[in-house]
């Protein structure tokens, strides 16, 4: 009920009820609606910020659930990029290394997108590191997925066409191991055994009886049968193609003539002192692209045992005379 209101009139000395006109009555109500509005306003505002609508609780949950989502997701993709590199790692110091193909330059591996920013669109999004962060590792790791394909595709190229080369090329020790006396002379500056001065040995000088069976280090064709008096004595040279050549010297006998196909571990020729030798040995050597190179690392496929071959390459090279 609304109050009465008196005022004090000082002419009738009584007091005098104040009438209110219809105006102020509407007045009245509207400033009491107006206060209600607002402090309604006031309250709800308060309670959104302290109190959650259920609406917004699930949203907030989603958002949250969302973050912890792209957390695994991450970590799944920190374990995809390690297996990668691995692979990347295999490629390039094993699988190309034997194919003898260049390993992918790392500018090529990770090379980035460059130029427009491609993930302009994600920026306005609420969380955008983190979207953009893992949009970009996906990115990097399929692009470097796409590489390591085409690689492979390469690699596997090359194996199917190196079956050929990977059985011609020199890959095994000439003498079996156990006919060797054993290895006296390697690669290098070595006394040379009736000149008695310092001279560089080109081959490897394995000694064993006269009659020992030579075995071809792979397969080929034999380009020369020949005798010098002196040097190399009767000796043979197989061209492996691939500009590869073996050369098998101071033969007791021949067992193959100038022309004929041989394939790795067929007898060639029996060890002997014929030429410039001291004593019955084979001196071999493998050339390169007409280069002579050191044999001992060509020598790994064989009846050697790791210790054994390992002897053989330290033995290899150490200084001693040479046999010629
Ligand atoms: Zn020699």
């Amino acid at each position: 009920m609304a109050k009465v209101k008196y005022y004090y009139d000082t002419k009738t000395l009584n007091y005098q009820r104040i009438e209110k006109t219809p105006l102020d009555r509407v007045k009245n109500i509207l400033i009491y609606l107006g206060v209600s509005v607002f402090s309604g306003v006031i309250i709800t505002i308060v309670l959104i910020q302290f109190l959650n609508s259920p609406n917004e609780k699930r949203l907030i949950k989603e958002k949250s659930d969302l973050i912890s989502q792209y957390d695994i997701l991450k970590q799944n993709l920190n374990e995809i990029d390690l297996v990668l590199q691995d692979m990347q790692n295999r490629d390039d110091n094993i699988y190309r290394v034997i194919l003898e193909a260049d390993p992918i330059p790392s500018s090529i591996r990770k090379a980035g997108f460059g130029g427009v920013n491609r993930y302009k669109h994600l920026e306005n999004m609420s969380n955008a590191d983190l979207i953009i962060e893992t949009s970009k590792q996906i990115d990097v790791i399929s692009k470097q997925l796409y590489i390591q394909s085409k690689s492979f595709d390469e690699v596997i190229e090359l194996a199917k066409n190196n079956k050929k080369k990977l059985a011609s090329l020199p890959s095994i020790q000439p003498l079996s191991n156990k006919d060797l006396k054993r290895m006296v002379s390697g690669w290098g500056y070595r006394m040379h055994p009736t000149l008695k001065i310092k001279k560089f040995h080109y081959g490897l000088d394995f000694t064993a009886s006269t009659g020992t069976p030579i075995y071809a280090t792979g397969n080929g064709t034999v380009e020369k049968v020949k005798y010098t008096r002196f040097g190399y004595g009767k000796h043979i040279i197989i061209n492996h193609g691939y500009e590869y050549k073996t050369l098998y010297a101071h033969l007791s006998e021949y067992n193959v003539k100038k022309g004929e196909k041989v394939t790795r571990g067929q007898v060639i020729g029996f060890v002997g002192n014929t030429g410039r030798s001291v004593a019955p040995h084979l001196h071999y050597e493998v050339l390169k692209n007409g280069k002579k190179v050191n044999p001992a690392p060509y020598c790994y496929n064989n009846d050697l045992s790791i210790e054994e071959y390992d002897k053989m390459i330290k033995l290899s090279s150490k200084e001693n005379q040479s046999f010629d």
